[in-house]
């Protein structure tokens, strides 16, 4: 058997001002990177066990946060040798999430020799002055920059580009997209700012200071974004994601298809053997609960029959290819078309969803709207 495991670093070098994600910037936190990475250790040591018991091997592994590459070199080089000495690795699709500005030769040959074969640049944009609204550290001369360093090192390099940023334009967000699209990464990863209540942006956009795209503009941009990429040889496979043949996020996948995963890490989620975990979100208690050997959780529930269905569904819409009934049938041995009858019938009535022999998925029509097809699913 195989598993996923994703691995949380809450670390940047500064606080980007759109982010609410669990990280923290240096500057601002008594949290110490050398402490984490021990009781991080302490965690892999205890779920790498359990997984060598159960005879089940990390297909996929993916080190994200924050950023993990603004972790002071020994430290990150300490975590990678533990993730061999712990994890039961099965030559993983192994991905690491950096920052361009933290990109050095030094830090590619590091990763390179420990095995990470995928790494996720977080670019967002080519415009600099757009960068610096965002809060972003580095400028498009040095995003070009890191992508060569990793495009000669790594098989797959994947690229998180924004879009309906504060004064952008269609014709914008397509110039960045042509830009990165000569560049030829083998996987790009387009998604559409949110202003997430309670950070700078948040405060910069009630103000009036910053305007955003409406949501014609918004999604116009979604639009033309998809179809351009479409037409420069990526496949739309996720609503946010587009590959070349053969790079296809996999960890990425196990999540979409609702199968089970591990969480490492401050504040992480896993779906294992059933149930939903979060692990704690306070610094001082994930370093207390783990320096007692105890793994640091904050919530555990299980996760009925009804509720994986409707996860499989909500989850699974996200691919292009939609939820096959075989594979639905042969998980739930159910058909969804009757288990979900009625909101199929009401998602077809509206168009925002289309079947046929195989399988159900988004239309065209859905794409723009998928959030509320998802809801559909959850009674
Ligand atoms: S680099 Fe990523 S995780 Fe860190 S502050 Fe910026 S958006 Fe948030």
């Amino acid at each position: 058997m195989e598993t996923s495991v994703y691995i949380h670093i809450p670390f940047c070098r500064a606080k980007c001002y759109y982010c609410d994600f669990l990280s923290f910037a240096y500057s601002a936190t008594n949290f110490s990177p050398r402490d984490y990475v021990r009781a991080l250790i302490k965690e892999l040591s205890i779920r790498g066990q359990q997984l060598s018991d159960a005879g089940i091997m990390v297909s996929t592994l993916y080190i994200g946060g924050g950023t993990p590459t603004a972790l002071p070199t020994v430290e990150l080089a300490t975590l990678l040798d533990n993730c061999h000495r712990y994890l039961p690795l099965s030559s993983p699709e192994w991905t690491v999430e950096a920052n361009p500005g933290t990109i050095t030769p030094e830090l590619v040959k590091l990763l390179g020799q420990a095995g990470v074969n995928r790494i996720s640049l977080g670019v967002q944009d080519l415009d600099d002055h757009r960068l610096a609204l965002l809060g972003r550290l580095h400028t498009a001369a040095r995003a070009q920059q890191a992508f060569l360093l990793c495009q000669d090192s790594f098989p797959s390099v994947s690229l998180d580009i924004m879009a309906a940023l504060p004064g952008q334009t269609e014709a914008q967000l397509l110039t960045t997209l042509a830009t990165v699209c000569d560049w030829a990464p083998q996987h790009l990863s387009v998604y559409g700012l949110k202003v997430e209540e309670g950070t700078p942006l948040a405060t910069q956009v009630a103000s009036g200071h910053l305007q955003l795209p409406d949501e014609d503009e918004t999604l116009a941009m979604f639009l033309s974004g998809r179809q351009f990429l479409q037409a420069q040889g990526y496949q739309h496979y996720e609503i946010a994601n587009f590959a070349q043949t053969g790079h296809r996020s996999l960890h990425n996948q196990t999540y979409w298809h609702n199968h089970p995963y591990l969480g490492l890490g401050l504040g992480a989620h896993s779906y294992w053997q059933g149930r939903r975990l979060e692990n704690t979100c306070q610094p001082e208690l994930y370093l207390q609960q783990l320096a007692m050997g105890q793994l640091p959780l904050a919530v555990s529930h299980a996760v009925t029959r009804e509720q994986e269905m409707e996860d499989t569904m909500m989850l699974g819409l996200r691919l292009l290819s939609g939820v096959r009934f075989d594979v639905f049938q042969a998980r739930f041995q159910q058909d969804l078309r009757h288990v979900f009858a009625k909101e199929i019938k009401h998602l077809l009535a509206l168009g925002a969803i289309v079947t046929d022999n195989t399988a159900i998925r988004l239309s065209e029509a859905g794409l723009p709207v998928a959030n509320l097809v998802f809801a559909e699913f959850l009674r």
